[in-house]
Formats: C-alpha cells, structure tokens, sequence
C-alpha cells in the first residue's frame, strides 16, 4: 500500500467544481506514476484530460451513427497456412483526426463505459460477416471485463448468435488476462454458460499479464495467445525461445490450442513452427483488412492463393 496525493494550486482558482477536478487529476498523475509520491496539478494535465475528454464525446456520437467498421486478421494454421480464424479488430476514422488506433481509444471507451455499446456492435458485425464465410472457419471477437461482467452478457452473445445465424462453435471470445485476475463468480459463470453452448474462449496477449498458471487450469479456455513481444525476438533471444518453448508443452499438456501473434517475418514463422506452434497471426501473412477485401481475393483464386480462400465454394 502506498499513499498518493495530487495538489492543486493556482492563484486565484475560485470555481469549487473545477478546483476538485483539479486536484484530482494531479491525484490521478500521482498514482499512475507509482506509490508513495505527490504530484502538483498543471496544464498539460488539464489539456489531456479535455483532449480525452472530448475524443469519447466524439466516439460515443461515432458509435451512435454506427460510423465505426471492422477489419478482419487471418489466422492461419502455420503449417499448410490456410486461413481458419479471423480477428475482428474495430476500426475508427475521425471526421477531423483521421484514423485513430484502436490502442488510443479502446480505452477511452473503456473508461467511459461506451465498450459495452462499441463490443456489442464489433460482435453483431462480426458474426453477421463469418455466417457468410466458409463453415469451418471461427470469428475472434475481443471482449472487455467491463462486457463480460454485465448480467446481461450471456443473453446479447446468444442473441447475436441466433439473430445472424452462426454456429455457436464458430465463435472464439478473446479475454485478457485481467478479466481471470478479478475472480469474480459470476464471470466464471458467464464462461461456463456459453461455453456449454459451444462458444470458445481464447487468452489474448499470454505472458505479458500477471495471470498464473493456476487459472489455466481454473478456467476452462480453449487456447492461449503467444504475445507479440515473446514472437518479436523469438530468433535471437533466448528467453524469449525458453518461454515459447514452456508456453507451447504446457499448452499441450492441457489440451489448449495455441496462437503465435504478431509474426512478421520467415524467420519467425520457421523458429516457431519448429517450436510446434500451430496457429499464427501477424503481418507476414495478412494485414487486418476489410471483409470485402477477402472476397476478392477468393474471386481471383488460383492454386497458390487457396490459402486465402475463405468464402464457401
Ligand atoms: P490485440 O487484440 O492484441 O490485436 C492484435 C493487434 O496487433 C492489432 O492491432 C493488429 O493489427 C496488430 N498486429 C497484428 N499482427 C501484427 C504484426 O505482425 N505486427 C504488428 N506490429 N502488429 C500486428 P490493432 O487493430 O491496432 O488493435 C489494438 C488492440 O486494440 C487490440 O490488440 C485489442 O486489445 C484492442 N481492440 C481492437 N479491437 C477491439 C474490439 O473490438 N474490442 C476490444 N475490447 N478491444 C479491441
Ligand atoms: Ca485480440
Ligand atoms: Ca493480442
């Protein structure tokens, strides 16, 4: 436990409201920087939080129009790299700002809540998008702990479910490990359920978080995500090799599926299939890109392109 204290001073601040928000962001500064420090209110700090601010009033109008899309990142099986799962990942153009990453405003949204509205729309898209796709390829959508802890959950997923007509086994939830660390019953309750409906769940970004391998064996998840960071170096540093190597056999051991993210070149691709890696994603073998965008390239498919043949025949 350590103690945090944000201090606001400035000469002749009379507005009660304002002085609060004041101290509070300087309150907020502090405890972001770690325990046990004081930290003065400034400007900067005033501007970010408007610039914030004003990015989620503009997202809760983009959500509102439905002016947001989706792109779609093939997961291949690494060794004939034919595509059997797609990642729904939201995309967001600012009428002025122009695109804006994911990484800036999903958690914008989910500090204002607007990832319940903005999780249910990228799932409503995705699944309307997969039910047209070959049967045998799954759908990953991302799903917030703020989604998952709603008691309404299980009744939105199995409701987009039925309404788009796709297989309940066609879709992979993908949950952080932040979601296991909260414990919480009625989370473990929500997996339970929708899993005995024949959705699966995968760990997204595995090794980065403070997850122990205890909730491996707690919940009942169907695959783990290597993250990129691990994939990044995975040909010349050797810790990066020992984790994927024990991620992998224990993977094995408890009968999980596994993923590599964010592969990029031939020599990733070649170290960790020789790892026993099985799954994998990442830029060497497609960008995130509209669903349009792999029709097209199934229309103009010759022998070599059946890997990105995704469309029933
Ligand atoms: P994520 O779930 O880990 O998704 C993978 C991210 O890595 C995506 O970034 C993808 O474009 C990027 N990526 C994939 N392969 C490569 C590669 O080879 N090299 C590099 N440098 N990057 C690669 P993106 O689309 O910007 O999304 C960032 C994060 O935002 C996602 O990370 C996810 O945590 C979050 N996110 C995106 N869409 C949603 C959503 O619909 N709901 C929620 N809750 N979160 C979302
Ligand atoms: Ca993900
Ligand atoms: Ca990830």
């Amino acid at each position: 436990l350590g103690l945090c204290i944000g201090v606001n001073f400035i000469e002749g601040e009379r507005e009660f409201s304002r002085v609060m928000r004041r101290a509070d962001l300087a309150l907020y500064a502090a405890k972001n920087d770690g325990h046990n420090c004081v930290r003065r209110f400034d400007a900067a700090m005033e501007r970010q939080y408007d610039d914030r601010m004003q990015l989620a009033q503009d997202l809760r109008a983009a959500i509102e129009r439905d002016e947001l899309s989706v792109h779609y990142q093939p997961i291949v099986e690494a060794a004939g790299r034919r595509i059997v799962c797609i990642e729904a990942l939201v995309r967001w153009r600012h009428p002025t700002r122009g695109p804006i990453s994911p990484a800036a405003f999903v958690p914008i949204a989910e500090e204002t809540g607007l990832i319940v509205a903005l999780g249910n729309s990228v799932l409503r898209r995705a699944c309307a998008d997969a039910a047209a796709l070959r049967p045998d390829v799954v759908v990953a959508v991302n799903v917030s702990s703020l989604q998952i802890e709603r008691p309404d959950f299980v009744e939105t997923v199995m409701e987009v479910i039925k309404n788009t007509g796709l297989a309940p086994h066609r879709l992979q939830l993908e949950i952080t490990e932040s979601i296991l660390l909260r414990n919480n019953e009625a989370t473990n309750r929500a997996l339970d359920r929708l899993r005995a409906k024949g959705v699966t769940f995968a760990l997204d970004d595995f090794g980065t978080g403070f997850a122990s391998l205890a909730y491996l064996k707690a919940f009942p998840l169907d695959k783990v995500k290597i993250d990129k960071t691990f994939v990044d170096d995975i040909c010349r540093n050797q810790q990066s090799m020992a984790i994927v190597a024990a991620i992998v056999a224990l993977a094995r051991g408890l009968g999980i599926a596994t993923t590599a993210e964010g592969v990029e070149t031939q020599d990733q691709y070649d170290a960790l299939r020789a790892f026993g890696v099985a799954t994998m994603q990442g830029y060497f073998f497609g960008k995130p890109k509209r669903i349009e965008d792999f029709a097209l390239e199934a229309a103009s498919c010759d022998a070599a392109a059946e890997k990105a043949r995704i469309y029933a025949a």
